[in-house]
């Protein structure tokens, strides 16, 4: 059999002018859509083609992008996975019609059921906590929940990311989930009211706003605070020591957990190829890479965490069921809009 020995990488453009010369079906390969942004990925596909001889072809995109992209190629699709981050995306994927239903023991034993889509269209690998952290100089009595964030106390205090970004949604859906539709909305208001500035920049952004002193409360994905311990985080690292951190919920439902997983495309090629895959994913080595790569949680709780993970602390999660979660984005959103969450 003949295999190439590099994981060769197409970024979206120039995927869509070679789509055609695409394997679609193809001994030995797996075509591959992902939207994770993350370069220690690199040695999760290598290592899984070095184990079995599969060469990976990736095109690399936006998620909705891929999702609409996968829509429109088909029945000729060649994708055989699609991998992104975020519970209400693999959602959008499943309700587009573009992921398949599989069966794989090794999935169902390793992966924690509520990580998994009801219907095994979906399955989380990796889990990142969204977390509270705060000035330590300015605030001694940090929230410790989310309901607490839309507390006056916290007026002109409090900095959060965009609500069209999907760690926003995500959240709000969990809220609407544990709380109800009116609590939800009460609290987004509330939220609405306490923010220091007009939503704005990524996750990395609102802990740059901790240190810079423009907000002292900042909700953040756990891993962007562990990957500034691990390594320098421009902005962050140097005075890390100013910031605090507040796992919300401990007492309740837990912090709120989101996901990175993927399902095999609908249409896959390579099915078989694709099965193997997500079952590498889920295995012990590919599962440390998580951690140790991208300073996230791994699904398969027996996994040793990486030393900047860990140094974030033991706490409780929220284990709802994140598929219920998901199927909130739609209300989630016409609260957003509502309330004036830009
Ligand atoms: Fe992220």
């Amino acid at each position: 059999m003949y295999h190439r020995s590099t994981v060769s990488t197409f970024g979206l453009v120039a995927a869509i002018s070679v789509a055609s010369s695409l394997p679609a079906f193809a001994e030995g390969e797996l075509n591959l859509y992902s939207s994770r942004h993350y370069d220690t990925d690199e040695r999760l596909y290598s290592d899984f083609t070095d184990a079995t001889g599969i060469t990976i072809n990736r095109i690399e995109g936006k998620a909705d992008e891929l999702i609409t992209r996968m829509e429109a190629e088909g029945a000729n699709s060649p994708a055989d996975i699609l991998l992104t981050v975020d519970t209400s995306r693999l959602e959008r994927a499943k309700d587009a019609g573009v992921l398949q239903s599989i069966e794989s023991n090794v999935l169902e034993e390793r992966i924690p059921a509520n990580l998994q889509d009801s219907d095994n269209q979906w399955f989380g690998f990796s889990q990142r906590a969204r977390i509270i952290f705060y000035d330590k100089a300015d605030v001694t009595d940090p929230p410790t929940d989310y309901v607490s964030l839309a507390d006056p106390k916290y007026k002109g205090m409090v900095c959060h990311r965009s609500s069209s970004n999907v760690y926003s949604q995500t959240l709000l859906s969990a809220v609407i989930e544990n709380h109800g539709e009116e609590a939800a909305k009460t609290w987004a208001q509330g939220v609405v009211d306490n923010f220091a500035r007009a939503p704005q920049g990524g996750d990395t952004d609102q802990l740059r706003g901790l240190v810079s002193g423009e907000c002292d409360i900042s909700i953040s994905n756990t891993y962007y605070f562990a990957r500034a311990i691990r390594k320098d985080v421009e902005g962050v690292s140097a005075e890390r020591d100013k910031i605090g951190w507040v796992f919300p919920a401990q007492d309740a439902e837990g912090a709120h957990m989101n996901l990175s997983g993927g399902g095999v495309a609908a249409n896959a090629p390579n099915k078989e190829n694709a099965i193997a895959f997500l079952e590498y994913l889920a295995s012990d080595q590919a599962q440390q890479y998580f951690s140790a790569g991208n300073d996230e949680y791994p699904a398969v709780a027996t996994v040793e965490k990486s030393a900047s993970v860990k140094e974030m602390g033991e706490f409780t999660g929220d284990d709802i069921d994140l598929s219920a979660v998901a199927k909130n984005v739609a209300t989630a959103q016409q609260i957003f809009n509502e309330v004036g969450w830009e």
